[in-house]
């Protein structure tokens, strides 16, 4: 179903005609409201006026997430901030978080570009979401639950962690759909097969997922071992949150919708900062179209996907590759660059092995190591385990390490230690994201 289906199907030309619009007043505005807006204008020798379409955006130099450090809290803002109906914070790893102001009319935007990513992912009128993304400064749990409450579903207010009570919830509510990161939707699948919960008890049938890079091999486990339909949901405070972004649950693996009506998308090259064409890995860039408390003109994600339109889709509107990372997350072993969602890739295809995994960098050698610990998989394990022999030992894991060892080998062309590890020993998400990467080089 589509939730806005004017808009959604808008034919192409009348969408440009629409973002070009927006954008010369979000220029506008943003000239002549916000000081750092027109210094970075200014110092490049750009007049709002020479920005009359999209394409000529690659005028304007980026904003980076330092302009929203360097302005905390509400210098960015367009407007005073008792204007400022509600406020958002990222957490920011060091240091003071990023503020993102919303008024009304935002509030409304966000509200309307997740009911069409819960309509998106299969969620209908009447359904319950049981929505498991953190309330509070984050964006994921208000976010959520106002496009559900648009969509006209249930909401669970439920919010981040507490397993026990989520499954007993899910259960007695019978909940139609979930969202969380999927590193959470793992942990609730696995906690369902652990304390031997009847799956008929569960009534799930969607799952929307994000907030954390994740691949196809998360996917197949959590729609297994949860069955539902897991789609990608993706987004960042600094452009709205959540909703910027998501996957169709009758087009999954094809990529997720960008909302472009409000959020125009470009992608560059990380090094030379130039846009690249569609189908090319970047950095994503967004410009906010309509948002009126803190807009950004080419805000820089640090996220790497790819652009593309897909003419065989239900909507206009242009996908996204899922993130393989964010740049800034990238390792460069031994010269070749790696995103730990290259491994997690390999691993859907090896049997045997879990998604549970952890890479470990190091240089306690000359040169970094990356090595691979991962978790076998619990019914193979269970089943060796009965013949009292070291299950680990069995030829049937050691051929899957091994696999494993050169899928990586010819795919990533790294050399990668693999430790196989018991099931249930690699750090599972508690409720939010989870780093996948440990590193223990010494600088
Ligand atoms: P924080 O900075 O506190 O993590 P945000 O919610 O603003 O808060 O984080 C946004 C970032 O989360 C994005 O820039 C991206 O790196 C990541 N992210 C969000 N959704 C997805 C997704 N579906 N796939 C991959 N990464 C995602």
């Amino acid at each position: 179903m589509l939730f806005n289906k004017e808009i959604e199907t808008l034919p192409l030309d009348k969408l440009r005609k629409l973002q070009n619009e927006q954008l010369r007043h979000q220029v506008h505005v943003l000239y002549n409201r916000v000081p750092y807006y027109k210094q970075l204008f200014d110092n490049a020798g750009v007049t709002p006026a020479e920005i009359m379409t999209v394409e000529d955006l690659p005028k304007i130099p980026f904003t980076y997430k330092s302009a929203l450090r360097d302005n905390y809290p509400f210098g960015l803002f367009t407007m005073p901030r008792n204007e400022v109906a509600r406020l958002h914070c990222s957490s920011g790893t060091t240091g003071k978080p990023i503020v993102v102001g919303y008024t009304l009319k935002d509030l409304d935007i966000f509200a309307e570009v997740i009911a069409r990513s819960l309509s998106a992912a299969g969620c209908e009128k009447g359904m319950l979401l049981q929505n498991a993304y953190g309330y509070g400064l984050f964006t994921g749990g208000l976010g959520l639950h106002y496009g559900a409450e648009k969509l006209g579903m249930t909401v669970l207010p439920i919010s981040g962690g507490g397993t026990d009570k989520q499954l007993m919830l899910m259960q007695d509510f019978q909940s139609d759909a979930i969202c969380c990161t999927p590193s959470y939707a793992l942990t609730l699948a696995e906690e369902i097969r652990k304390r031997g919960i009847d799956r008929n008890s569960i009534n799930l049938k969607y799952a929307i997922l994000g907030a954390e890079p994740w691949t196809e091999s998360i996917r197949s486990e959590v729609e297994t071992k949860l069955g539902v339909i897991a789609t990608n949901i993706y987004g960042l405070s600094e452009i709205i949150g959540p909703g910027v972004s998501q996957e169709d649950f009758e087009e999954k693996g094809t990529g997720s919708y960008i909302w472009e009506d409000h959020f125009y998308p470009e992608v560059v090259d990380k090094d030379t900062g130039k846009p690249l064409p569609y189908g090319q890995q970047g950095v994503l860039v967004f410009t906010t179209l309509s948002k009126e408390a803190s807009p950004l003109l080419r805000y820089y994600t640090n996220d790497i996907a790819s652009i593309y339109y897909d003419k065989t889709a239900k909507r206009t509107h242009i996908k996204m590759s899922p993130i393989a990372g964010r740049a800034d997350d990238m390792l460069i072993i031994r010269g070749v660059n790696l995103f730990h969602t290259q491994v997690e890739s390999v691993l859907e295809d090896i049997a045997h092995l879990s998604a549970n995994y952890q890479l470990i960098v190091s240089n306690s050698g000359a040169m970094d190591e990356v090595e691979v610990r991962v978790e076998a998989e619990q019914a193979t394990f269970e089943a060796l385990s009965k013949d009292n022999m070291d299950a680990l030992m069995h030829d049937t894991f050691v051929s899957a390490t091994r696999a494993l060892q050169k899928k990586i080998k010819d795919n990533i062309g790294l050399s990668m230690k693999i430790t196989l590890q018991l099931p249930g020993s690699i750090p599972r998400s508690e409720g939010g994201k989870l780093s996948r990467i440990v590193d223990q080089r010494k600088k």
